[in-house]
This record gives C-alpha cells, structure tokens and sequence, in this order.
C-alpha cells in the first residue's frame, strides 16, 4: 500500500507544482501579456522580504527609445495603502511591471526591504508581492481549487477563512454545489466583480507581505465595487498595498495617493490634502463626480 501511496502522493505534488506554475504564468500575461526576459543576476540573493517596505527612487523607464517614467520617486512604509491615479497612459500599469520586475529600470532603483531588486532572485521578489489583476483567469475545475491557486498547499481552513475575508462567503453559498461548483470556460461564468474577489481570496491565500490591486477598469454594478472595497479594506489591514486606481472611490482611504502624468509625479497627498490643493486631483475628483 505504502508503495502505491508514494508515487501517487509524488503525482499528486507534480500536479500541484505545474498547476502553481501556471498559475503564475497566467498571472504574468495578466499583467504583461508576454513572458519577461528578465534573468537572475550572478550573485542574486534569496531574501525574505518579509517587511513589504516598497521604494521607488528616481525611477525613469523608456519602451524602446519612448520615454514613459521620468524621475518616480516614493516610498511605501510597511502596512501603508498607496494608490496611484492619473490618466489612461500616464505609466500606472507601467509601474507595477517594474516592481515585479518584468522589465529593469532605466535610471534609479527600486527597494523592496532596503534591498535594490535587481540583487534578488525573481522566485523571492515574487513570492513577496500578491497581484490582484484587471481580468483573472479562472480554469474549468471547482471555484475551492480556483482559489487553492493562491497556494497550492493551503489547508481547506485557510481556503475558508479567505473566503470569508474576501467576501465570498455569501455568492458561494448561493451555488448549486456551493464550493464544489464548476467554473470556468466550461463551467459557470462570474461576473467580473466575483472573479476581482476569487482573486482577492488568492492573494490572501498567498500570504505575500506586498498586495498589489489593478482596478478594473470596466464598471461593476455599485454592490459589486462595494463588496470588493470592503475585502481590498479587510486583506490591506495585514498588508503593504498598492493600488491602481481608476475609480476614485477607491482611494479616498489611501493613506497616499501618487498623481501621475504623462510619466512624471504631478502631486502627493492624501484625498483631503489633494483636494485642498485644487490640482490635478482635484480636478479629475470633480469629473468623475459629475
Ligand atoms: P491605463 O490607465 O490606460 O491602463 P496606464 O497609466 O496604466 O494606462 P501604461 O499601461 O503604464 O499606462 O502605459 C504607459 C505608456 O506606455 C502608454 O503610452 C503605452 O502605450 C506604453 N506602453 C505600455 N506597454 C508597452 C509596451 N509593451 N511596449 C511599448 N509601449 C508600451
């Protein structure tokens, strides 16, 4: 029995491994939509970064020769909520693709811990950060073992308590097979607010000190982007969080809040400070409240 028992459970850890690396992959063309070329460098170093302290200092970014970041700087304290807000293609999304380090910086570096990322290997820069993307992918097996995708080998309790702290707990209990129910292209298809939640459930799954949220940007229905806040709120308490914003709404509670434009930082603050200070915020405040 024992020797049947070991090369099933082996499977069992190869399934699970290839699953997690998919995971990852699907997560990586999430965001960039290509896989990154980045390399360990020689002597890179396996850290745990288990502070989440973020720092951007001088940062400058260039697409082949077209400039898209100029001089970012700023720091996120462990703990904080920094959102970052600006026009469609003001370089917000670009920013997130070089604290994972899809791409190297051009001028500057980023910190995560004090450490420059470029000395890390990518397995612990990644292992730091948790990414809820614009679109998750969900694949046709249960919505439980969609959001075991997190990590691998969660227990089942812990699967539940991020259940609950995603705000999930109700919608499941509303399916016919309730955690048991199939999803996915072949299975039932979630909206785009519940899926914004099975990955939010991931992400506290994947216990990363780093929590990194890409709005959506197409319009939940206000329920919906009320139930996402209040489970962004419940998983940033034990977390860094950055934020990309697109609905206002989602960053009147940042601690800071990073006004990009055309690459540059056009203003800092928080909600009150940025609309006291008639700005660039403040005006992108007034149009999407009218
Ligand atoms: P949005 O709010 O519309 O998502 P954004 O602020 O996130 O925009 P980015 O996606 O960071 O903006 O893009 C910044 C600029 O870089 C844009 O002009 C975009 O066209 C360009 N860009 C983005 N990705 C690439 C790429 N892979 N190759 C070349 N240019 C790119």
């Amino acid at each position: 029995m024992m020797q049947l028992f070991i090369p099933l459970n082996f499977l069992g850890f190869v399934y699970r491994e290839i699953r997690g690396a998919f995971a990852n992959i699907e997560r990586m063309f999430d965001l960039l939509e290509k896989v990154p070329s980045i390399q360990d460098s020689a002597g890179a170093s396996n850290q745990l970064l288990s502070q989440g302290r973020v720092s951007f200092e001088h940062v400058g970014f260039s697409y082949d020769s077209r400039k898209i970041l100029n001089d970012v700087s700023f720091t996120i304290e462990t703990g904080q909520k920094v959102a970052i807000v600006g026009d469609s293609g003001a370089g917000k999304s670009t920013l997130v693709k070089l604290l994972f380090r899809f791409y190297d910086v051009g001028d500057g570096r980023i910190c995560i811990d004090g450490h420059d990322i470029r000395a890390l290997t990518q397995s612990c820069l990644r292992q730091a950060i948790a990414i809820v993307p614009q679109d998750t992918v969900l694949f046709n097996d249960t919505l439980i073992e969609n959001i075991r995708y997190g990590r691998p080998e969660a227990t089942r309790e812990e699967i539940d308590a991020a259940i609950k702290m995603a705000h999930l707990s109700q919608f499941i209990e509303s399916l016919p097979e309730g955690g048991e129910t199939k999803v996915g292209e072949r299975g039932l298809k979630l909206s785009g607010g519940e899926k914004q939640r099975v990955a939010i459930a991931r992400a506290i799954l994947k216990k990363s000190p780093i929590l990194v949220f890409d709005e959506a940007t197409s319009s939940l229905d206000s329920h919906s982007e009320q139930a996402i806040l209040t489970a962004l709120k419940e998983v940033a308490k034990g977390h860094t969080s950055l934020v990309i914003a697109h609905r206002l709404s989602t960053v009147v509670d940042a601690d800071r809040i990073i006004v990009l434009s055309k690459g540059r930082v056009v203003e800092t603050g928080n909600h009150s400070e940025l609309l006291a200070a008639k700005g660039f915020y403040a005006n992108l405040w007034r149009v999407q409240q009218e």
